[in-house]
């Protein structure tokens, strides 16, 4: 059987056994009026009865990370190229996630660059990879080493670059509360790692000189 169809049924057996764990929408719905409640509102007020069935919603939307395998959406899109040897970059990807600590919104840009060696992906397909990990409860130094990963198994490029700049509302509206801070965390893989002028190149092309 080939790479990709094992890894198909890998997924397969994931989803199942995560579908079987997941409570009910009515659950979730429930656990959402005992948080009101505990905060000192009446989940039965007017202005509230409809907050479970909202936040639910919302949670769908914020956590569709966990319905996707970024692996499988570059496994299936490369292309095999020969002669392309310049870095690739995409800057700027715009990025809403949640701190799996507080579980309030992580808001950012990830900058993401490769050295191709034989494989090529759309950029759109980058741009997805970092979007499916925001949409899970997240850390910003798993995230930035987990799309970084990614990128390194699915395209085996030379190198790997990511750099993600955020800002964590668990910082700015409670605990030290320090408006305006940001965090950067960076992974740097193969070439970028080992060959400090390909590293000073990533850098320069995403706006950023350390
Ligand atoms: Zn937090």
């Amino acid at each position: 059987m080939s790479e990709r169809t094992d890894l198909e049924a890998d997924l397969q057996r994931k989803r199942e056994a995560a579908a079987a764990n997941r409570p009910s929408r009515a659950e979730a719905e429930a656990a959402v009026r005992t948080l009101i409640r505990w905060a000192g509102d009446d989940p039965d007020r007017e202005g509230l009865r409809g907050t479970p069935d909202r936040v639910v919603r919302s949670y769908e939307e914020f956590f569709a990370g966990y319905e996707d395998e970024p692996i499988e959406i570059l496994s299936r899109t490369f292309e095999e190229i020969s002669g392309y040897d310049e870095v690739v970059v995409l800057k700027d990807i715009p990025f809403e996630s949640h701190c799996e600590h507080h579980m309030v919104p992580i808001i950012g840009r990830a900058h993401v660059g490769y050295l191709p060696d034989r494989r090529v992906v759309g950029i759109s397909k980058l741009a997805r990879v970092v979007e499916v990990y925001a949409r899970r409860l997240q850390i910003q130094e798993k995230m930035t080493a987990e799309i970084a990963q990614t990128i390194l198994i699915a395209l085996q490029p030379k190198g790997v670059a990511v750099v993600i700049d955020a800002t964590h509302e668990c910082m700015t509206t409670r605990g030290i509360h320090r408006p305006g801070v940001g965090m950067v965390t960076s992974q740097m893989l193969g070439v970028f790692r080992d060959d400090p002028s390909t590293r000073r190149e990533f850098l320069a092309l995403i706006g950023r000189n350390y």
